[in-house]
């Protein structure tokens, strides 16, 4: 099954609208290139608005970095999936490991993020990954295990198709350390199997990203690899030529 190629910018913490807005005036001109790529861009909840709407006339999807699973109530600070749909949000990162080791965010809340994302029509992205401590240890795959058992426990086998998931390594995020090719294909091909022990034919028309330090200069090999399907791109999502060039450097697929 021929999946189609995903880079998402994460852009966490940064840009005020005014600067989203001058990203998008030097990034879209330069984004065209590849329809066969789908781009995303996933702003802070202030940038969001001025994001779906430049780029409305395009192609690029826009996701949020978080939702809460509730429509709405007494949770301050939180953001709601119909909320984001309102602004034109599609998709949604969650479980991003600054999420659970900076905020608390456990694997239960997330189980819970999944089917609400869906419920309001948003694209869950969702980010599982092990630290340095945990690989060193040799529990890579125990921990994406329960990574993956816990948080699509509440996701019906024939839902799994819609979720995008994102294999990051932990300490290769906004360090310039990435995973090697083959460590990255390995354990992308451990989280397809996870899902193969669920429904075998969902898992291979699922999307999995890689992220940890991707840049153009990466970028070729590591989405060059068979069951590597895109990546979450932090700090060299923010300069508009470098995501421009991660996208171009993606291998093109075969469409079967
Ligand atoms: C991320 O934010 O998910 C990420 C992978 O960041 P970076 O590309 O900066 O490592």
């Amino acid at each position: 099954m021929s999946r189609r190629l995903l880079i998402a910018g994460n852009w966490k913490m940064n840009k005020t609208n005014a600067e989203a807005a001058a990203f998008l005036d030097a990034f879209l001109p330069e984004a065209g290139g590849r329809p066969d790529v789908e781009v995303a861009i996933c702003p802070t909840f202030t940038a969001l608005r001025t994001v779906t709407e430049r780029t409305s006339e395009s192609p690029v999807m826009v996701g949020a970095q978080n939702m809460h699973e509730k429509e709405s109530g007494a949770f301050t600070g939180e953001v709601s999936a119909p909320m984001l749909r309102e602004l034109g949000v599609e998709a949604v990162v969650l479980g991003h490991s600054e999420r659970r080791q900076l905020f608390g965010e456990t694997d239960i809340a997330i189980q819970r993020k999944v089917p609400a994302a869906l419920a309001a029509g948003l694209l869950p992205i969702l980010c599982v990954g092990e630290t340095e401590t945990e690989r060193a240890a040799g529990d890579t795959e125990r921990k994406l295990r329960q990574q993956i058992q816990t948080d699509l426990a509440e996701l019906a086998d024939e839902r799994l198709a819609v979720v995008t998931i994102a294999y990051e390594l932990i300490w290769a995020i906004g360090t310039g350390n990435t995973a090697t090719p083959e460590q990255a294909q390995d354990a992308v091909a451990f989280v397809r199997a996870l899902l193969a022990g669920r429904d075998a034919s969902i898992a291979e028309g699922v999307r999995i990203l890689y992220g940890g330090s991707v840049t153009r200069d990466n970028a070729a090999e590591l989405l060059g690899q068979p069951d590597i399907d895109g990546a979450l791109v932090g700090g060299a999502s923010l300069d508009p030529s470098e995501f421009a060039a991660i996208i171009a450097q993606a291998p093109r697929r075969a469409p079967e």
